[in-house]
């Protein structure tokens, strides 16, 4: 049967020269590669790697690929080519080679005011973009968001759209719908998103509660980012899952005197704004754009440490 073309994706696969592995996820791994392309030009790239076995639902793969097909924005990582073989499917995506937001957060402890917001900044204008194109992240956290280069100054990409899903209803200021009850990762009613998603620390009280959530998802996690950039601990305690539950719908945020004593007031109030429990009064990430906090010069450049 070697007679028998063989299909494309099959044929791909040998454009790749696979280098180390980057990380290990749920659904497979992620691998450093060196793409050959048709016309000889060598490419570095991250090639995503997702066992067939461990995905219960290809089609999410493919809505992965679509999701980022459609996409184009400086701070969201590029997708350049999609295969599959037997038991896999590959994804190509632009190397990023700066490492992730999490590691530098740990190298530093936590960033200026200044970097915070520069940070911050990228994140919310990418999810603005995403929310007016109907697009939900559901997993925005510091293991997900990448810098490009080395460079100390870099841009950053969001990544790992793995459980991003398209809102079918418009919602393209982010407006958080959470009247549906249900789940079984069917959406609901009225197009909002019903499954779990997200990571615990990082999802927000309609995720956690299991009701209809929305766009207004990310700005929570975005909130808790911003919370960890600037004192270097996560708001709400990681003790115990059913702890960080609690404290997570309760919404209460504390901005201790020792750790918080030199951070602004206006990047206080846009962590408040963004981690309200109620999405309705959660603020947007169109509007979070038009924060002060974020309007360009606005950050102090006061060391927090
Ligand atoms: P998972 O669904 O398993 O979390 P991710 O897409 O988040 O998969 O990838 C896992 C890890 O691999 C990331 O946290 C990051 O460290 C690394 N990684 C993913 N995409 C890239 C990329 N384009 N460039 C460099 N590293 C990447
Ligand atoms: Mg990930």
């Amino acid at each position: 049967d070697h007679l028998l073309p063989q299909p494309s994706s099959f044929r791909k696969k040998r454009e790749y020269t696979l280098q180390e592995v980057l990380g290990r996820g749920g659904f497979g791994k992620v691998v450093r590669a060196v793409w050959t392309l048709p016309n000889g030009e060598k490419r570095q790239v991250a090639l995503k790697i997702i066992s067939k076995k461990l995905v219960q639902d290809p089609k999410a793969v493919m809505d992965e690929i679509n999701v980022l097909k459609g996409l184009d924005h400086p701070n969201i990582v590029h997708v350049w080519d999609h295969f599959e073989s037997r038991d896999k499917y590959y994804l190509t995506f632009e190397l990023a080679t700066g490492g992730e937001l999490f590691d530098r957060i740990q190298n530093r402890g936590k960033f200026t005011e200044k970097d915070a917001a520069d940070c911050i900044r990228q994140v919310v204008s990418a999810t603005a973009y995403l929310h007016a194109h109907k697009v939900v992240h559901r997993d925005l956290k510091p293991e997900n968001i990448l810098y490009r280069t080395r460079e100390p100054d870099s841009q950053l990409v969001i990544a790992d759209f793995g459980i991003a899903r398209h809102l079918s209803v418009a919602d393209e200021d982010g407006d958080g719908e959470s009247s549906g009850g249900g789940g079984g990762g069917q959406n609901g009613q009225n197009g909002e998103l019903t499954e779990q998603a997200g990571s615990l620390g990082y999802a927000a009280p309609e995720v956690l509660r299991g009701v209809g959530h929305g766009a207004r998802v990310d700005c929570w996690s975005i909130g808790v980012i911003a919370y960890m950039l600037l004192c270097g601990y996560p708001p709400f305690r990681l003790d115990s899952k059913q702890e960080l539950i609690r404290e997570t719908m309760k919404g209460r945020i504390h901005f201790h005197e020792r750790f918080w004593r030199k951070v602004s007031d206006t990047a206080k109030d846009f962590i408040k704004k963004m981690l309200v429990v109620d999405p309705k009064q959660r603020m947007s990430a169109a509007e979070a754009l038009r924060h002060p906090w974020l309007v360009s010069g606005a950050a102090t450049d006061n060391d927090l440490s």
